[in-house]
């Protein structure tokens, strides 16, 4: 297998297993690049005290923390990578919200790629820790799509994190109709072509009783229709044992888009891989 660009350690809040676990998971499933993405919640960077609050499931601070931890074992980890191309790496969460911060993360010399991800608008919980009866579901799709476009208008992130995230935990996430959110879509797509960055295909749905993925082919065609032809695949496993799971069907549907090469990046470099 090519690669997987989005994957978590124990340094993230949510995830388990070291670099050395993730290095051996991926020799043995003959992945070439591997790119450890530890979760930076831009908007929570220092200790929750800084904020005058108080850690919770919601709420994981000390981004900082992370990134410096995550980095650490990720550099001391590259001279035993062996086949492996180990990139380090970072997921920042909120972009928008302090685009200085993230700007220190992306400009650390030691970062190949920083996957920018939406996963709570402004003063709003994670959209997993919502309550979905008491939302207006259009209303919030919309504000999602927006926010990402208000994370793509900023520099400091070379991946969009699982675009769709937004829809990820609706009750009847399927028959959610997309069409009124083209166009904004589109807009989003054009501007990260225009930057020469790129989108991925995020595989952690593929574990789930009714499997998805984010975003879904429809989108993914109509990026690579528009131009786009960046993009990664990743699992972005929070647990050794789902490194690689369900990395061919990615892959596939990348081929299935019209994609004949996968991206990766070096010092925010992108780099192509045959398909
Ligand atoms: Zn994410
Ligand atoms: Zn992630």
């Amino acid at each position: 297998m090519i690669m997987n660009l989005h994957t978590h350690t124990h340094h993230s809040p949510d995830a388990a297993d070291t670099v050395a676990e993730r290095l051996c998971e991926a020799h043995a499933n003959g992945l070439r690049f591997m790119a450890v993405t530890d979760h930076v919640e831009i908007n929570r960077y220092y200790p929750a005290e800084y904020y005058g609050k108080q850690q919770t499931n919601e709420y994981w601070y000390d981004g900082r923390g992370v990134f410096e931890r995550s980095v650490a074992e990720i550099a001391a980890a590259v001279p035993e990578c062996g086949s492996v191309r180990l990139l380090c790496g970072a997921e920042i969460g909120q972009i928008p919200q302090d685009p200085e911060k993230a700007a220190l993360i992306y400009n650390d010399p030691r970062t190949d790629l920083v996957i920018g991800s939406v996963h709570e608008l402004p003063g709003r919980p994670d959209f997993y820790f919502l309550d979905y009866e008491k939302e207006d579901i259009p209303a919030l799709v919309t504000a999602y799509f927006e926010e990402v476009y208000r994370l793509v208008q900023t520099d400091c992130w070379d991946v969009l994190g699982h675009l769709t995230y937004g829809l990820r935990y609706l009750p009847n996430r399927r028959a959610y109709d997309l069409t009124p959110h083209l166009g904004l879509i589109d807009e989003i797509f054009q501007t990260v072509i225009r930057k020469d960055k790129a989108i991925e295909l995020n595989g952690s749905g593929l574990r789930k009783p009714q499997p998805y993925i984010d975003p879904d082919l429809m989108l993914v065609k109509r990026y690579y229709e528009l131009g786009g032809r960046n993009l990664t695949v990743s699992t972005d496993a929070h647990n050794t044992k789902y490194l690689c799971f369900g990395l061919w069907l990615l892959e596939d549907m990348a081929r299935t888009a019209g994609f004949t090469e996968l991206t990766w990046f070096e010092k925010h470099q992108p780099r192509k891989v045959a398909l």
